[in-house]
């Protein structure tokens, strides 16, 4: 099998308050292949973007990696300092938020920032650039690119903002994209349009995406597998496609049958009973044991961690001698 780009063991975000310790990302492993796209879905607050901001290295402090390994291209990159971070995010990695003011400078053109990027990144000079950068503007859809890269980000509408982050992402050709909730700040017309420019261009370039998004109609469109996160652990990991047809945690079952055109939010679910724990009463065992239609004496005991089955990996007493046992 080819080295994975992203590789992430047993991955553990902990963040200390007075009152306790929360444990906001508990044991989650993860690989995504060169060109490949992983979709991490679940509801908020079930962890998946605190595994994205912990892979950027972007924890906000208190919180930190606790425990586990985060590896790029078979390199450990948790363990790197500030100064090596920030080589790594932006020429190794690229990040894509829902809101793209969050990665624009508002003071600088969209230009500057795509030059000051390329060349940090390739040590060409400015001329060359700015080429590359006009480039860029026009393999993200931005008409008229030789006279938008003058313009400032707010003279741009929210889709082509977040066409700009794209291009500004991708401009040192990273290894690895990180897009967490990119089309969910924009219009419903536009967000289609977003999620397949950046399928198009990460397969162009055999770039890794990690894509979070809660949308389960955006992960059946865009990623080749999908990781379902509930609770800060990795409920059930496979191909899009079988997921969907042959779920196979209760949890993954809700989330489909929940929604009737895969266009729906999760957040809008309504058919599965009661919400997800917090993080400071975590049930023991299975974290969903009391939401469960299937729950029996195991799961409210032992915790079930992901086991393979069939073309993925499930977390779930169902497929590991049953619920009864053990
Ligand atoms: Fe439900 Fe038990 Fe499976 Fe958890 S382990 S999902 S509670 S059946």
């Amino acid at each position: 099998m080819t080295q994975p780009v992203l590789s992430v063991r047993d991955l553990r975000v902990e963040f200390p308050t007075r009152s306790g310790t929360l444990v906001a990302v508990d044991g989650v492993s993860l690989d995504i292949a060169p060109g490949e796209i992983l979709g991490v879905v679940g509801e908020s607050g079930a962890g998946k973007s605190m595994t994205g901001m912990a892979v950027l290295g972007l924890l906000e402090p208190p919180g930190r990696i606790a425990a586990g390994e985060v590896r790029l291209a078979g390199a450990r990159i948790d363990n790197l300092d500030e100064r090596g971070l920030e080589r790594v995010r932006g020429r190794e990695i690229g990040a894509i938020f829902q809101d793209p003011l969050t990665s624009l400078n508002p003071v600088l053109s969209i230009g500057d920032q795509l030059v000051e990027t390329i060349r940090v990144h390739t040590r060409c000079d400015r001329r060359t650039a700015r080429e590359q950068a006009v480039a860029a503007l026009t393999a993200v859809g931005i008409p008229a690119p030789t006279t938008r890269i003058d313009h400032f980000p707010h003279q741009f509408s929210g889709g082509m903002r977040q066409r700009v982050v794209i291009a500004l992402a991708l401009c040192a050709n990273p290894k690895l994209v990180i897009a967490d909730e990119p089309t969910t700040a924009l219009d419903v017309s536009i967000q289609a349009q977003i999620t397949a420019l950046l399928k198009r261009l990460c397969k162009e370039h055999g770039t890794a995406v990690m894509l979070i998004t809660h949308d389960m109609g955006v992960i059946a469109e865009t990623a080749d597998r999908v990781a379902v996160m509930y609770a800060g652990r990795l409920a059930e990991v496979g191909p899009v496609l079988d997921v969907i047809r042959e779920p196979r945690h209760p949890y993954t079952r809700g989330l489909m049958g929940s929604i009737p055109s895969l266009r729906s939010r999760v957040d809008e679910l309504v058919q599965i009973d009661g919400s997800m724990p917090r993080l400071d009463r975590m049930p023991p065992g299975c974290a969903f044991h009391p939401r469960c239609p299937d729950a029996g004496p195991r799961c409210a005991r032992e915790r079930p961690d992901p086991h393979p089955v069939g073309t993925g990996a499930v977390a779930c007493w169902l497929e590991q001698g049953g619920v009864n046992g053990g």
